[in-house]
């Protein structure tokens, strides 16, 4: 006899079987019978094209599927407006003026930050810029950040225009990490072989920990600790992590990290994002940090002195009074990693996604289509990238789309990406990418 979880790795790609993707769609409902996620807290948005009333969506990493349970809490918080006017501030049921607090301890437990290490603010690049306030300080020769060359845009114009700020010329400031030639991910030694030989001229390091379009995963530990050795600062974007990967910035001894709420997390477009910052810079006074009425002890805020009392948490970075009805999407979200738990969701994750590249692998054989995710599982998160050979991505996935029903996300001018997410896509979905990609992709010489 297996446990469910056993069957569902046996049948997922544990025992490799020929002829997936043509016999494959009963096995796929078997497998979401066997393990089946939390999909029934998710609105799924209805097909636009294909056999199937529902989408397979595998653009989570693109914009997370909104929890059912959001609507209602935003409307509880909308009613405390409608009922208290100002009073709601210390009266509503989540009072306004400490809401934020409400979701520090769920996000620091997600990214495996203390609570004093953890906060909840803004969107993501303008808190890589408020970080890179306190922790991007060029000096004498030390003036480099280095990123990947596969960086998000912005992240890419973010530190370009942080160089600028302290009169560097960005192209000189700037160092872009590619992948050696003919491999299409960065090995840990790629960064850490760097970081060893010119080291002493790197300032800051400015990683994404899954990146977006390969979906490589990066060894976080190892190149903290190189970049550390090396004399730089290392902060971490983790849009692509938050919620995909298990995490531990504390343990890591990472300086600092940021990442947005609306990928992995759920909370809707254009959500708030979060920031750690290591316990070793809270309280530290000679860090420089722009402020505002926020950034004071909550005990001083309302004393109105014109000299902040900032304290020895990341709250220091805080500036504006949050906006709660921004916060309530978050705090729902994180109220369902809460329950699921990281380990159970990494566990599902890997089962899945090993289907989708089992199938996927199927799939390119005589297509002009590469997966160009690293196949090692621990060193990606749930999502597959592939690189289409001919034609436009955006082309493919609107087909995918408007055909089959499938949801995909196009990185111009060749990236195809599917993130299977393990808290609500299933195997069928998988299948449906895999059978839908197949039948729009025509075979080379067929
Ligand atoms: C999604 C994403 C962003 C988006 O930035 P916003 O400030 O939230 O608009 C930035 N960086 C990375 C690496 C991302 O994946």
């Amino acid at each position: 006899m297996h446990t469910p979880e056993q069957e569902a790795h046996r049948l997922a790609g544990g025992e490799a079987q020929a002829h997936r993707l043509a016999g494959g769609e009963a096995e796929a409902h078997r497998l979401d019978e066997v393990d089946p996620g939390h999909r029934h807290l998710f609105h799924v948005p209805p097909a636009d094209g294909g056999d199937h009333p529902e989408s397979a969506y595998l653009a989570g990493n693109s914009l997370g599927l909104q929890p059912r349970a959001t609507r209602d809490e935003l409307l509880a918080d909308l009613d405390a407006w409608a009922r208290l006017g100002v009073e709601g501030h210390v009266e509503a049921a989540r009072a306004w003026l400490p809401y934020h607090e409400l979701l520090t301890a769920p996000a620091a437990r997600l990214v495996g930050g203390r609570p004093a290490e953890t906060v909840v603010m803004n969107s993501l690049t303008v808190n890589l810029h408020l970080l890179m306030v306190s922790f991007y300080r060029p000096a004498g020769v030390r003036t480099r950040i280095v990123i990947e060359d596969a960086a998000f845009p912005s992240d890419s114009y973010a530190v370009r225009s942080q160089a600028r700020f302290h009169g560097l010329d960005p192209d000189d400031t700037v160092v872009r990490l590619r992948p050696r030639d003919g491999e299409d991910a960065l090995r840990t030694e790629d960064v850490t072989d760097y970081l060893a030989a010119e080291g002493e001229r790197v300032a800051l390091v400015l990683l994404g920990g899954v990146n977006y379009l390969t979906g490589e995963l990066l060894d976080i530990p190892a190149i903290t600790a190189a970049g550390r050795a090396a004399g730089a600062v290392v902060g971490w974007d983790l849009a692509h992590a938050v919620g995909n990967v298990p995490l531990s910035l504390h343990d890591w001894d990472v300086d600092f990290a940021a990442w947005c709420s609306y990928k992995y997390l759920n909370s809707g477009p254009g959500a708030l994002a979060g920031v750690f910052v290591h316990e070793r810079h809270l309280g530290d006074e000679t860090l420089p940090r722009f402020e505002g009425w926020w950034s004071t002890a909550a005990a001083t805020r309302f004393e109105m002195t014109p000299v902040s009392r900032p304290p020895a948490t990341v709250e220091a970075w805080q500036i504006s009074n949050p906006p709660i009805f921004a916060m309530g999407p978050v705090r729902t979200s994180l109220e369902v990693f809460d329950a699921v738990g990281m380990p159970a969701l990494r566990a599902r994750s890997l089962r899945l996604t090993g289907w989708l590249e089992s199938l996927l692998d199927e799939v390119v054989v005589g297509r002009p289509l590469r997966v160009v995710t690293p196949r090692d599982p621990a060193r990606r998160g749930c999502q597959l990238s592939v690189r289409i050979g001919a034609g436009s991505a955006a082309e493919l996935t609107k087909r995918l789309r408007h055909e089959h029903g499938v949801i995909a996300d196009a990185r111009e001018p060749d990236v195809v990406r599917f993130a299977p997410v393990p808290l609500y896509s299933t195997y069928h979905d998988c299948w449906r990418a895999a059978a839908a990609l197949a039948a729009t992709v025509g075979k080379v010489n067929p």
